[in-house]
């Protein structure tokens, strides 16, 4: 088995002047120009119904650069259909043939597709170039590579044999169809949970979130041009009652890739639960859900490092990271001098539209979400026991706009120290120097999500402590740098507890709940 070696694609820096910026300059002015049809695709077939939804940038509400047809339950019943159609073919297809389709998808958005899946997510997800390029070009591109040699690996374990005897595993695929449900927050998410199980031979049906189809979009229009054949990934758009009524039915339901939220996530499991004796085989259920992802400063950190990782891990793309940071335990010695670095920090960012490539803050992803962490904010600001040192502000009159807004609470077990908010909002909570070992303690209890968290400390025996001591609050753990930006086929991503299954996304772990090992022994 030898695959093309995999590499993490190059980051583009969209510098001034560089060729790159100005490709995506003009894919953004031509994205805006148009005001798009998008179809849903089953079994190959575009198609369109009479309910149109506009899709609208998060930063500038009354533009619109589309929209979508809205489907219903009929609609899902085709996807299955058709994909249940085309299983046959697709799964005794040759590896390498499927291997091959998803390497060439890779190439198209590294070279020809960069600019128009980048501009996408800036426009319909409101993430800044930067944000996009690591997102939908460089994530998506290392999805798509390194699955494909973690298959190898995947199909080349064997077994041994005794003497007159030859054993085999064989991987099938899933019997049944496999139902993608994915975020607006990534793109690379979004072709990460369809592909990955088709690439093990899978069918699929994709319902993206709505805040996300303008660039699903793209990624359809790209897996086709590399030659997805028709009805391997079906993408519809129909609301979540619709989907789950149908799809968590069908007795050919054999799993599910899901990225969003807790709540949504344990309301499926329910579902599959209750339905559990309808289906051929037990379903594989697959999901990275939310996150309350901590920074703790220790006594002997580097003041610097840690004050850039906390803004930035809260901050970039608003926030709205599963892994971004959201609540942090800073030493009170250290305390005056991180506030300050961090508070000169949060000063300097640009706010607006991420088509002004100057803006590292851009919109919340739309209002529901921006009257949800307003509401937290106010509840601060009247809040005796808490005091907000950065941001606090927001402004929902051109865009969804929530100003970076650190909130420094008395208490650990503050609202905002404890639920997550997904959004630009960091609480802080500052420690007495003493009282590492109990902050420590403290994390653990309060960390009923398990995703992503971090410790900054120069002291050896700190490290090595922290990371004993928060062994099972989160699947990513960093020493001195920010919880967020894992690279596939580096950082393993994932988390348990109330953050999922920890299936790794971008890993082998993940792919092998995409197949089901055959065990054949045949005797000589
Ligand atoms: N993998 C991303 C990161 O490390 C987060 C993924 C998510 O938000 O679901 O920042």
């Amino acid at each position: 088995f030898k695959t093309p070696k995999p590499y993490n694609e190059p980051v583009l820096t969209y510098a001034p002047g560089t060729a790159e910026r100005k490709a995506l300059k003009t894919a953004l002015a031509d994205a805006r120009s148009k005001q798009l049809d998008i179809p849903m695709y089953i079994g190959g077939e575009k198609v369109y119904s009479d309910k149109k939804v506009a899709l609208r940038p998060p930063h500038d509400h009354q533009h619109i650069l589309g929209h979508f047809s809205q489907g219903n339950k009929d609609h899902i019943k085709q996807a299955i259909n058709a994909a249940l159609k085309a299983k046959a073919q697709w799964e005794n297809l040759a590896w390498e043939h499927r291997a091959a389709i998803f390497l060439k998808a890779a190439d198209l958005i590294a070279g020809p597709y960069r600019a128009k899946i980048n501009a996408a997510t800036m426009l319909g997800q409101s993430k800044n170039a930067f944000q996009a390029e690591i997102d939908a070009a460089c994530e998506l591109i290392d999805f798509l590579r390194f699955n494909v040699t973690y298959m190898t690996e995947i199909y080349s374990q064997q077994v041994d044999s005794a003497k007159g005897i030859w054993n085999r595993i064989e991987q099938r695929p899933l019997e049944g169809f496999v139902f993608a449900l994915t975020p607006f927050n990534f793109t690379a998410i979004a072709g990460n949970l369809p592909t990955s199980a088709a690439l093990m031979g899978n069918v699929v049906v994709w319902k993206p979130a709505n805040t996300q189809i303008y660039a699903a979009n793209v990624i359809m229009e790209i897996l086709r041009e590399a030659g997805l054949p028709d009805g391997v990934i079906n993408l519809v758009y129909v609301s979540g009652p619709d989907a789950g009524d149908v799809i968590f039915k069908h007795p050919d339901f054999a799993g599910i890739h899901f990225t969003g939220s807790t709540e949504v996530f344990q309301n499926i499991w329910k579902e599959i639960g209750n339905n559990i004796h309808l289906y051929k085989t037990y379903p594989r259920i697959v999901g990275e859900t939310g996150g309350k992802d901590f920074v703790v400063v220790h006594p002997s950190a580097d003041v610097k490092a840690s004050a850039v990782g906390l803004v930035r891990g809260a901050f970039e793309y608003q926030g709205q990271k599963c892994s971004a940071a959201s609540r942090a335990y800073v030493p009170k010695s250290l305390w005056p001098e991180i506030k300050e670095l961090m508070q000169k920090d949060i000063a300097s960012f640009k706010i607006g539209p991420t088509e002004d490539f100057e803006n590292f803050i851009n919109a919340v992803i739309d209002e529901k979400s921006f009257d949800k962490l307003a509401k937290f904010i106010d509840n601060a600001k009247a809040d005796p026991s808490v005091e907000i040192i950065a941001g606090g502000t927001y402004d929902k009159s051109k865009g969804y706009f929530i100003h970076p807004t650190v909130i420094v609470a008395q208490d650990p077990k503050y609202v905002t120290m404890c639920e997550e908010l997904f959004g630009p909002v960091l609480t802080l909570y500052v420690y007495e120097d003493a009282k590492f070992e109990e902050t420590l303690e403290l994390v653990d209890s309060t960390s009923i999500y398990a995703l992503t968290g971090a410790i900054f400390a120069q002291d050896r025996y700190a490290v090595e402590f922290a990371t004993q001591k928060l062994r099972n609050a989160a699947g990513n753990f960093y020493i001195n740098d920010k919880p967020t930006g894992a690279v596939v086929g580096q950082q393993p991503f994932g988390g348990a507890r109330g953050s999922g299954t920890n299936d790794k996304a971008g890993s082998m772990i993940n792919l092998l709940r995409w197949v089901s090992p055959r065990t054949i022994k045949e005797t000589f």
